[in-house]
């Protein structure tokens, strides 16, 4: 099962999920990568502002921009009655946007999703932009799939998922381009109940191809749970592996990422680790390093 997970992260994928309207021609399709590629350094003129903050007070042991200045986007201004409720969705506070996911997942656990937002009327709202309310960050695994286990639906959730829900440049440039140019406030790195990529590092042995690369990624959570003190009272070494890996994600994303580090200082971002339990359909929360 694990050789079929996908680790969705090419750039020619993702270049698709950041165009927000119907980019079909290819002239459009240039421009938005276009947009994306300048995106960071791109001005806004109007009273959306850009506010330039020097990367000053960095704390993390490697940024990746250095002392680059950052250049900060609100989330593009709606026009329409029904885009105004979805830009307001972007600017949903961490803990409302937090409390949206899990509200929804209580949902979806007692057998009461409401599948909202995917009608066409919701996919016409949000064909002109996008604005998500969190970031999910979760395994590839065909049995976590973010919309359905937090009961949202079109435009609601800016998702990355790769297998053990690791991250490379990629994936972490992906998260930057949420919080910096759609203004998610929320990230969620889900780990899950039996996780063939953990559960793989935790066998050893010789990963094939490319596979090698998410097993280096998972294996020092794998290490750190073996470690002395690290045995949970209610849960295995693989959950537990699963659940350090989530932190360390976590972790990973606020060192390795001058953005989203100096949006976090700000209190503009907060990020939280979860499990999520195959049997239950329930998500936990196992790490709020600022909630
Ligand atoms: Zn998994």
């Amino acid at each position: 099962m694990f050789r079929r997970i996908q680790v969705v992260s090419s750039l020619l994928a993702l270049s698709l999920v950041f165009c927000s309207g119907a980019a079909s021609a290819a002239s459009e399709t240039e421009r938005r990568a276009e947009e994306f590629k300048s995106g960071i350094e791109k001005k806004e003129a109007g009273p959306a502002g850009v506010k330039k903050t020097q990367a000053s007070h960095e704390k993390s042991a490697a940024p990746a921009e250095g002392k680059k200045k950052v250049v900060r986007h609100k989330a593009p201004h709606a026009k329409g009655a029904h885009q105004q409720a979805a830009h307001h969705e972007a600017s949903l506070e961490p803990e409302e946007a937090l409390k949206k996911l899990l509200e929804g997942n209580k949902r979806y656990v007692a057998g009461k999703a409401a599948g909202p937002n995917r009608s066409e009327m919701r996919r016409s709202e949000i064909a002109s932009g996008q604005h998500p309310f969190a970031v999910i960050l979760s395994c590839s695994d065909s049995r976590v799939p973010p919309e359905l286990l937090f009961d949202q639906g079109f435009g609601d959730l800016f998702v990355v998922r790769t297998a053990g829900n690791v991250v490379d440049d990629i994936a972490i440039g992906s998260i930057e381009y949420a919080v910096e140019h759609l203004g998610v406030k929320l990230i969620m790195v889900l780990g899950h109940e039996r996780c063939g990529a953990v559960g793989a590092t935790l066998q050893g042995g010789e990963a094939p191809g490319k596979i090698k690369a998410v097993v280096d990624a998972i294996r020092p959570a794998v290490e750190r749970a073996k470690g002395k003190g690290a045995a949970g009272h209610d849960c295995d070494l693989l959950c537990n592996s699963v659940k350090i890996n989530a932190k360390m994600v976590a972790e990973k994303l606020r060192a390795s990422s001058s953005i989203l580090a100096e949006f976090m200082e700000d209190g503009m971002l907060k990020e939280v680790g979860a499990y999520y339990d195959l049997d239950s359909g329930a998500v936990s929360l196992t790490y709020k390093p600022n909630l």
